[in-house]
């Protein structure tokens, strides 16, 4: 075994931790030996790994949580890529890139995936854990590989990568102006009109870029990418804040990219679209923050059903202690329970906009997903359930608590994590079944020291969703609950809130457009149809078959389940299996 030790400065904090405590514990050090030596220039610990025995004590000391050691497989050292400094993040392998082929990478944040495309778009040169000056040496490295030819291009400047980038929100910040003019720009294939068309931007061509919304944002972004003539795509993230119609419509476009030549990798932590446009995949596993493993290349029904079972077959490991199931909805209990509450139907007039729900009722004990198109009306309706919307017609008039998560969560409070949830119930953070359930899949104590102003999107989203479920209520109500979470993080998400209503017999509403975790998550549907931006009606909540059927119907597109992992998978358009199940008008296979 090989081992690597690394430390997160942003954790480390030697004045308050009693003045480097993991050196005066280390029991090298106290031997007269040096696995720990202090920077005094930079007043930090560093860790020599040569000499560290890997015992551990400075990890279970350390009062921030700063410091990882890991022991790998030795033959590892040959396929390390590339290491942030000393005691930094380490990678080992790159994903393949194939001419006409979109590869996906599947994994959780934190390890690694945005270094791996920065190496291969060439604006990090990787340093293969040494101290590597030059592109030629990193050609030599990749010999016999199938990367070798592509270096040898990007050092050679044939390749010119093109990026869609993860976080959209942060595009007006950087460029002004009209949508049209940024995509005329960004136009080097008169491709202006064809593309415009495919991703429905029309309506938009004329808006400032500042006024777009998060999903408007992401379909422009996309556009300009695939204006660009180059070789190399990567689309970080496509289908944030896309509902599932849209999400689909650009899998469809990111493919037909691929089956032009191109090369195509993208990120993608909604399963079903990643599944949908790959054709191969990597599952990326380690521990975030410290360090990420490319998997072998697998088939993309594999790579996903592995991922699920928490076992990489090839490589040996676990990296989950449990498997996540899709259980049949035929076999899910469907038997009506206690009624919660009866709601009436509810009307809200915005003038351009009209939400009509009709009324419907909540049993106690279930969970109840909501899904429909961006912009009809489904945040206004759980704003008016949670009291925060008065509607035009119609009186909520119930005497239940409610605990609302919305769907763009402000940051104005001044404090830690901790102190936040620790007001709305500290007895729950003491908690051996909220620490089981909750807290602790969800990383949330890692989290308590950090102001709340410092969290990144995916780190706000769990405290929010946390602060939501922790807090005493008869219905819980939360609105799109995956957004800036990996994959991983949205299992965990879908088992703590399962969990939590069934131990506690309460009532969930979930708005989603990530389809397994709907399927994963609910027992029934609200369905929300209408022409968005207009006008909108909530259907009663209905049975997850009729529900899914009706909501499938609208999008035109059908599922079928894996028959290893009772996951659904969406199936190609014109393919046998999506004819036969639209002419039975099965678009969810629940079998
Ligand atoms: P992912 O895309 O999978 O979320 P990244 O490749 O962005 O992962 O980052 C992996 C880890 O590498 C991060 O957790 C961070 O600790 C470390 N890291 C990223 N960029 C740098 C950098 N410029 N310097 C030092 N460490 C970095
Ligand atoms: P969804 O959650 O389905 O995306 P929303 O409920 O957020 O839909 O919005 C539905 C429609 O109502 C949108 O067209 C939106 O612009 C409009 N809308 C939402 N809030 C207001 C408001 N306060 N005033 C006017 N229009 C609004
Ligand atoms: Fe202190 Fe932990 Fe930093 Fe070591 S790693 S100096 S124990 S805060
Ligand atoms: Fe020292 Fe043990 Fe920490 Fe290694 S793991 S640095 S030997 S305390």
């Amino acid at each position: 075994m090989s081992r690597i030790a690394v430390i997160d400065y942003d954790k480390c904090n030697p004045d308050k931790c009693g003045h480097f405590l993991c050196e005066r514990v280390c029991p090298v050090n106290r031997m007269g030996g040096e696995a720990i030596i202090i920077d005094e220039e930079n007043y930090r610990p560093i860790i020599q790994e040569a000499s560290c025995t890997g015992c551990g004590i400075c990890v279970h000391k350390c009062p921030f949580n700063a410091i990882t050691i890991v022991n790998l497989p030795e033959q590892l050292d040959e396929d390390c890529v590339h290491r942030y400094g000393i005691n930094g993040f380490v990678l080992y392998r790159l994903p393949v890139v194939k001419d006409g082929m979109v590869v996906g990478i599947l994994g959780p944040n934190g390890t690694g995936k945005t270094t791996a495309v920065k190496i291969l778009s060439g604006q990090i040169l990787p340093n293969l854990c040494g101290d590597n000056d030059s592109w030629d040496n990193v050609i030599r490295a990749f010999r016999g590989n199938e990367l070798q030819n592509y270096f040898e291009k990007l050092k050679n400047k044939k390749i010119r990568p093109v990026v869609k980038p993860q976080y959209v929100d942060l595009i007006p910040k950087a460029v002004k102006g009209k949508v049209r003019d940024l995509l005329k720009r960004a136009d080097e294939i008169g491709a202006f009109n064809e593309v415009v068309k495919d991703l429905e931007l029309e309506a938009i061509l004329d808006r400032n870029i500042k006024q777009l919304s998060g999903g408007e944002l992401q379909m422009v972004t996309i556009a300009a990418a695939l204006l660009r003539n180059a070789q190399f795509y990567f689309f970080d993230e496509p289908s944030s804040y896309l509902d599932i119609r849209q999400r689909l419509r650009i899998a469809r476009i990111i493919r037909k990219l691929a089956d032009s030549g191109k090369n195509v990798l993208t990120v993608e932590h909604d399963l079903a679209i990643l599944d949908y446009m790959s054709d191969i995949i990597h599952v990326v596993y380690g521990k975030p923050g410290a360090y990420g493993i490319f998997s072998k290349p697998k088939s993309t029904r594999n790579g996903i059903n592995e991922f699920l079972r928490g076992y990489l077959k090839d490589e040996n490991v676990r990296f989950r202690p449990y498997e996540v199931n899709f259980t049949k909805k035929s076999e899910r209990k469907s038997q009506k329970g206690e009624i919660l509450v009866q709601y009436p139907r509810l009307v809200k007039d915005y003038g351009s906009f009209r939400l009509d729900a009709t009324g419907g009722e909540l049993y106690v004990g279930e969970v109840v997903g909501i899904v429909g198109p961006n912009g009809i009306g489904k945040t206004t309706f759980v704003k008016i359930l949670a009291g925060v919307e008065k509607p035009s017609e119609g009186e909520v008039d119930w005497s239940l608590t409610v605990s609302y998560k919305p769907q763009y969560i402000k940051t104005d409070y001044e404090g830690t994590v901790y102190e936040l949830l620790s007001k709305i119930d500290a007895s729950k953070l003491m908690s051996s079944f909220y620490k089981s359930e909750l807290l602790n899949p969800l990383g949330i104590p890692e989290l308590y020291d950090k102001q709340l102003d410092e969290l990144s999107g995916g780190e706000l989203q769990r405290v929010a969703i946390t602060a939501c479920l922790i807090r005493d209520a008869d219905l819980y109500l939360l609105d799109e609950p995956s957004a800036h979470l990996d994959s991983e993080q949205r299992l965990a998400v879908s088992k703590a809130i399962r969990s939590l209503m069934a131990k506690n017999e309460k009532t969930a509403l979930i708005v989603e457009h990530d389809v397994m975790m709907v399927d994963y998550l609910s027992d029934r549907l609200i369905v929300f149809e209408g022409e968005p931006g207009k006008y909108g009606k909530a259907l009663p909540p209905m049975g997850m078959r009729e529900g899914m059927n009706r909501f499938l119907t609208s999008v035109g597109i059908t599922f079928r389940r894996d028959p290893d992992s009772g996951r659904p998978r969406a199936n190609k358009e014109g393919s046998v299996k999506d004819r036969e199940q639209k002419e039975r008008g099965e678009y969810y296979y629940v079998g």
